[in-house]
């Protein structure tokens, strides 16, 4: 997440960033509001990790790179890529994961984008670890709506109110950008489901919305695609752009690439938005 998305979020931001230079971080923070909740997520996990003597998270130092570019291996955001709402085995696999060592931060960091997706089961099976975890284990918790939160489990944690503004166009293209290509790696219909979804939404997808979706799915799969040949990617892409190469490798890649880049230019032309959505599931779902 770039520098510029935490900025916006001047109050919780800062409160992160004056306690974390009292010593006083709590090591669970449960986010809430509108606003870039991930960004800010990963903006406390800097703070924890952040090995800078000054201002914390800096931002500079190795440990603050690593998690903005999303690749720190003591922080991790829990996710299921196979189920709507994250499945209990998931949830317990992080419960138990927190008990190893971190390989190299300061601290272990869980990061939950999202507690809608957690049932209460879920919040259950955390309660005790975010009471009486390991010293060096922190949790983030991120609700838009603070009511998806157990009682039980926000009493545990030290709330913070995101002033943020609802995203920016920027970032909606770049949320449904990165749906999109986490549903072509999970496969098995969920390309289609997402098109489906698109088309039926209340607020319809216009061809620009459309085109603009496809062009960031583009840059994001051409990332990728040159990550295999060890070039870096544009922070923007960077998480996503790893999670593609790891899973779907060149051939694969080129073809996504090809199918995304065909329906971008389609939306270029008269083309209706439905047709395209059409073809971008079928094409994506027989990669
Ligand atoms: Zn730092």
């Amino acid at each position: 997440m770039s520098e510029t998305s935490w900025n916006r979020d001047g109050g919780a931001a800062r409160q992160i960033r004056t306690a974390a230079a009292r010593g006083t971080l709590s090591h669970a923070l449960l986010l809430t509001g509108g606003g870039d909740l991930s960004g800010l997520a990963r903006f406390a996990a800097a703070a924890y990790e952040c090995t800078s003597a000054g201002g914390r998270p800096c931002g500079e130092c190795a440990d603050c790179r690593k998690v903005f570019r999303g690749v720190h291996p003591d922080v991790v955001t829990v996710r299921d890529d196979e189920h709507k709402s994250l499945s209990a085995e998931v949830v317990r696999n992080a419960r138990s994961d927190a008990w190893i060592l971190p390989n190299e931060g300061a601290r272990k960091v869980y990061i939950f984008p999202d507690c809608s997706l957690l049932t209460p089961v879920d919040q259950n099976i955390l309660l005790k670890v975010v009471e009486e975890g390991p010293h060096y284990a922190a949790f983030v918790f991120c609700a838009e709506d603070v009511s998806a939160v157990l009682r039980t489990l926000r009493s545990r944690c030290v709330e913070l109110k995101s002033q943020g503004a609802p995203s920016a166009p920027r970032d909606i293209v770049a949320a449904r950008g990165e749906e999109l290509c986490r549903r072509v790696v999970r496969g098995r219909g969920a390309v289609a489901e997402l098109c489906t979804k698109f088309e039926s939404d209340k607020k319809k997808l216009t061809r620009e919305d459309l085109q603009e979706l496809l062009s960031w799915c583009r840059e994001a799969f051409a990332a990728a695609l040159f990550l295999t040949y060890g070039r870096e990617p544009p922070e923007e892409y960077g998480v996503i752009a790893r999670h593609l190469a790891e899973n779907l490798g060149r051939k694969r890649l080129v073809s996504a690439l090809d199918s995304v880049g065909a329906c971008c230019r389609d939306c270029g032309t008269t083309v209706g938005v439905g047709h395209v959505l059409g073809a971008l599931a079928a094409e994506l779902e027989g990669l």
